[in-house]
């Protein structure tokens, strides 16, 4: 990544060359780029209103991070709150250590720091969903379960912190991949679904924010080390079981020799946004404008009767006492 070249905005040697126009920049210049990218993806997406109370997400990975850190490097040109939240899925020896990250990133800048677990918001951690789950046959996989609570418990955490959006550290190459997913599933209108944008659906739901969506890991990583960021290294256990690695693996590869690869597929993605917020019923009005319900069980939003999160709490309940 470092060159004998010198930055092309002043004379210092260059740390990294920007593989998107090839250019060459020193740690300064790098660092300025990189808030910079950031501080133009909130301003075209409109992602904060002024005087926004905005929930960090912060799991003690290097994206999150690294989104503190810029987002508090920003708060002077967007005056808000910031509130770290973290959630403790309860994965042995891997969530202790990245909650102690998350923790003192939030003691480093004075924040308040909410952190809530799987287990006392739905009653399991996540290592005791799974040894319910090994128990069956078609086991659903850790991702999968801890998607559903996760994406839950961080509503939950924003809501209850009181604020108006939530930011998570989602990077260009995690929605480049969520976009590809989605069509290889052969659920393209779920691109309508993640607007760039947060807007808010339900008085429930609290809006999300990603900040990173135009920022590619690799610079995220560098971002971390240059600027003495720590963060846990050490991945999940049970990342090896998530569907998305060969796809994750092809797009690395295709990127290292198409670098615009990762940025091209978002702005498909948002071409299709824009071109399907135009469109008349029926396509558009089975996920944009669609009705949000409320589950029957728990009171929670859920796209059609009882929500993903009451379904899976009962079927661990039914394994349990099978
Ligand atoms: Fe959860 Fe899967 Fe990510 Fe681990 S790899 S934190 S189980 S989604």
């Amino acid at each position: 990544m470092s060159s004998s070249k010198s930055c092309h905005k002043c004379s210092q040697p260059a740390c990294y060359i920007r593989p998107h126009g090839k250019i060459p920049l020193c740690l300064t210049h790098f660092n300025e780029a990189f808030v910079k990218r950031v501080k133009k993806t909130i301003l075209d997406n409109k992602l904060f209103q002024r005087n926004d109370r905005i929930a960090v997400g912060v799991s003690g990975g290097k994206d999150s991070i690294a989104l503190l850190n810029v987002l508090h490097k920003l708060r002077k040109d967007f005056p808000s709150e910031l509130v770290v939240i973290t959630i403790d899925e309860g994965i042995t020896n891997y969530r202790e250590d990245s909650v102690k990250y998350a923790k003192l990133v939030a003691e480093k800048f004075d924040l308040e720091h909410h952190i809530y677990s799987f287990e006392e918001l739905f009653g399991y951690s996540l290592d005791q969903i799974i040894a319910i789950d090994a128990k069956t046959e078609r086991s659903l996989g850790a991702c999968s379960f801890c998607g559903i609570l996760r994406r839950r418990a961080l509503n939950i955490a924003a809501r209850k912190a009181g604020a108006d959006v939530l930011c998570t550290g989602h990077n260009q190459d995690d929605e480049a991949q969520t976009v590809i997913m989605n069509i290889l599933r052969g659920e393209v209108l779920r691109i309508m679904r993640s607007s760039p944008t947060p807007r808010k659906k339900h008085e429930s739901l609290v809006p999300r924010a990603k900040p990173f969506r135009r920022t590619p890991e690799e610079e995220i990583v560098l971002y971390c080390v240059l600027n003495d960021l720590p963060y846990q290294e050490v991945s999940c256990p049970y990342a090896v079981e998530a569907s998305r690695g060969p796809l994750r693996d092809f797009m690395l590869d295709y990127q290292n020799k198409y670098p615009s690869t990762g940025i091209n597929v978002i702005s498909s993605a948002d071409q299709i946004l824009e071109l399907t917020s135009k469109t008349e019923e029926p396509m558009n009005n089975n996920y944009s404008k669609r009705k949000i319900d409320t589950c029957p069980e728990c009171g929670e939003i859920s796209s059609s009767g009882q929500c993903k999160v009451c379904e899976v709490l009962n079927y661990l309940k039914k394994k349990e006492s099978s």
